[in-house]
């Protein structure tokens, strides 16, 4: 089991293993002596506090820029529990009554949204009237729809909105992008992704269509779009779809449990991916160049990773994935770094349009759908 520390000590080395994978730290490459960080700190309030809330904020201990310093729940004893777990001020706690008043709180800069898809969208909203930064849970929301009134609520509001795409900030990810756009892999020629896992208990959110906003694709397949656009570097232009369900009682109507999917992306090549509620160790993604492949398998679990090249296995420091997540948007925000591929809202519009057409073409019997801008 890796200890906080030692994954601290891990992430600088990461740093300074690739800087210009990982801009956000490079501030962090002198050395390898841990020194206290005495600049600005973004400072979040984590709102729903369930198994993955939960994670976020084990990982914000290592953090360096980003602190976590409030709570929001609709729960008074998990909020307590935070209080004492977290040492969080009583002042920034809140239930779902009072959070609007958050507005008048200059101790907290941003609100992290990690709530059931479907309430993402309100919730964010709320915040950014209160004039927070937002930071929300993939996927963005139930659908497109929600997506764009969260974009321009937080346009209205001046504030930032990020999608929690933990692994654009991940190395082995990073060192997938960089093969890719520093022409290494030659011109890209295929894409393969297969993302997926056994869904337990069959009465939780997941499975309920009015709070997933959807099945598998939604929660997991959601990965293998996002590696498809961030390992060709082209936007899909069109998606064709066809839908297995084996168990239609765990698996309702509104509720997806195997897809199956191509997305034709502009120059000619066509990705073939996977996604699924009812199966295990599918995580794989696989990107085909003229002159080289480069495959990480796990590609999107907490970690370790994997990968391999057609040079060898892939040598990348392991690290807290919400720790680099939450460190590089502190940087963002309070540094205006940029990331690419971004984290922005845009970003998770983008795949949430492409999860729409994915399901259209399922509606219409594998019927291609182009993606529109
Ligand atoms: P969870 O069920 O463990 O936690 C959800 C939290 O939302 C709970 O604390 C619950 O009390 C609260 N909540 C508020 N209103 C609710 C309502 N009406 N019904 C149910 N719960 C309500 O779920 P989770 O696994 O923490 O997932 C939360 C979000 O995080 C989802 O959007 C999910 O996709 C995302 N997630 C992302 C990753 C990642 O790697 N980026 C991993 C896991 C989950």
């Amino acid at each position: 089991m890796k200890t906080n520390r030692r994954d601290f000590i891990q992430r600088l080395a990461g740093a300074s293993l690739g800087a210009s994978a990982l801009p956000f730290l490079a501030d962090a490459n002198a050395s390898s002596e841990v020194v206290p960080y005495a600049g600005k700190t973004l400072n979040v309030a984590i709102l729903g506090l369930g198994s993955y809330g939960t994670r976020v904020a084990e990982a914000m201990k290592e953090c360096k820029q980003a602190k976590l310093v409030g709570a929001v729940s609709g729960t008074p004893a998990k909020l307590e529990q935070w209080k004492s777990k977290y040492g969080l001020d009583a002042k920034n706690l809140y239930n779902y009554e009072n959070f609007d008043s958050i507005k008048n709180n200059p101790d907290i800069d941003v609100v992290y949204v990690i709530t059931p898809n479907v309430l993402h969208k309100d919730f964010a909203i709320r915040a950014a009237k209160a004039g927070k930064h937002v930071i929300t849970e993939k996927p963005m929301a139930g659908n497109v729809k929600d997506a764009q009134e969260m974009i321009a609520a937080c346009q209205k509001a001046g504030v930032k909105l990020m999608v929690g795409y933990r692994l654009h900030f991940e190395p082995f990810t990073r060192e997938l992008i960089r093969l890719r756009e520093s022409g290494e892999l030659g011109k890209i020629l295929h894409v393969n992704t297969q993302t997926g896992f056994r869904i337990g208990d069959p009465n939780q959110w997941r499975l309920k269509r009015e709070l997933a906003g959807g099945g598998g694709m939604m929660d997991i397949g959601i990965y293998s779009i996002n590696a498809v656009r961030y390992g060709s570097g082209e936007e899909p232009i069109w998606v064709t779809a066809q839908e297995v369900k084996t168990d239609p009682v765990k698996f309702k109507e509104g509720i997806d449990e195997t897809i199956t999917f191509q997305m034709g992306l502009p120059n000619g090549i066509i990705a073939s991916c996977s996604s699924s509620y009812n199966f295990n160790n599918a995580d794989r993604i696989f990107v085909a160049g003229d002159k080289g492949f480069a495959e990480l398998a796990p590609a999107t679990g907490y970690g370790p990773l994997k990968g391999r090249t057609n040079k060898g296995p892939m040598d990348q420091p392991v690290v807290t994935h919400q720790a680099y997540q939450m460190d590089g948007m502190a940087d963002i925000i309070l540094n205006g770094k940029s990331i690419s591929p971004p984290v922005d809202g845009q970003e998770g519009l983008k795949d949430m349009k492409i999860i729409e057409a994915i399901y259209e073409s399922i509606r219409q019997d594998g019927k291609r759908i182009n993606l529109k801008g």
